[in-house]
């Protein structure tokens, strides 16, 4: 735990006034400072952490989280953390220096890299991510693991609220059971249909609801692909009935247009961080639900 910097008043004072509340209003005192890296993240410890406190999020939603530069606002976030909630380094390689200047103290747990969760490893050769793919939030059943996580991670931290986590991560993995069943039944009528993706980043989603990806247009997250590449995705295009190929907002849409120009493909929108959903605790499930329906109206639509 980290050292909290006190008000004003004498010390004795403070400490009487400490007690008084500590006796009065104990959970609320007791809540832990949580700071998230995105809003995957952040939607779940909304959800476990409801009724208590809320996190604050670090990374400004819009951006790509793979490279990012802190603002002083964010960096302040991760140094007042008691817990810090985040993907892991395989999403944001320059976050794990920042934690271990900024947030040396706080409990840093990387989802990805708890024991239960379901990883996939990339899928192409010289992709920017290494190793472990690190879109895991992707996978609902990734979800509903790391609500147990940080459920155990706050108990563990605040355990005067411990039966409260434990019963918000309950809710919200009952929410998901509901969202699964219903995003299947969505995409009941596409598993055939074959689109392209903008980044690697779906994996975990096309497996879980068995999809038909067949390449991605930026095999990393931070360069524009090669002409060789783009000719490559062409040629996939062409000779495999490519029904949809989808652009994401946060990168060249240009690209796009070259790999469609001259087919009949068709053309959507997916955002695997959804960044105009709000960061609330409702985002997850509007998150998954989104991406269901654009893959959907887009497949189906010829
Ligand atoms: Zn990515």
């Amino acid at each position: 735990m980290k050292r909290r910097s006190t008000s004003a008043l004498p010390r004795p004072r403070a400490a009487l006034l400490g007690l008084i509340f500590g006796v009065i209003a104990a959970p609320a005192l007791a809540a832990p400072r949580v700071a998230t890296d995105v809003a995957p993240v952040q939607s779940l410890v909304t959800q476990v952490m409801a009724g208590v406190a809320e996190p604050s999020m670090v990374i400004q939603r819009g951006a790509s989280p793979h490279s990012y530069s802190l603002r002083p606002s964010e960096a302040a976030t991760l140094e007042n953390a008691d817990i810090v909630f985040w993907v892991g380094d395989e999403l944001t390689p320059w976050l794990t220096g920042a934690l271990d200047n900024l947030a040396g103290n706080a409990d840093s747990v990387a989802l990805l890299h708890t024991e239960g969760t379901l990883r996939h490893g990339v899928g192409h050769e010289g992709h920017a991510h290494e190793g472990v793919d690190p879109h895991a939030w992707l996978d609902p059943v990734n979800a509903q693991h790391w609500l147990g996580v940080i459920a155990d991670t706050l108990a563990r931290h605040d355990p005067a609220n411990a039966e409260r986590y434990q019963a918000n991560a309950d809710a919200a993995r009952d929410r998901i059971d509901g969202l699964i069943r219903q995003v299947r039944g969505e995409l009941e009528g596409v598993h055939d249909e074959a689109f392209i993706v903008f980044h690697d980043a779906y994996q975990y989603y096309e497996r879980r609801f068995d999809l038909n990806t067949v390449g991605a247009i930026s095999l990393s997250d931070a360069r524009d692909p090669g002409p060789a590449h783009i000719a490559e995705i062409r040629d996939i295009v062409a000779e495999r009935d490519v029904q949809c190929v989808f652009a994401e907002p946060q990168f060249n849409p240009a690209m796009v247009d070259t790999v469609l120009s001259g087919t009949d493909a068709r053309t959507g929108v997916l955002d695997p961080l959804g960044s105009e959903i709000p960061a609330d605790g409702d985002y997850y499930t509007t998150l998954i639900n989104q991406l269901s329906g654009r893959l959907v109206t887009c497949l189906s639509a010829g």
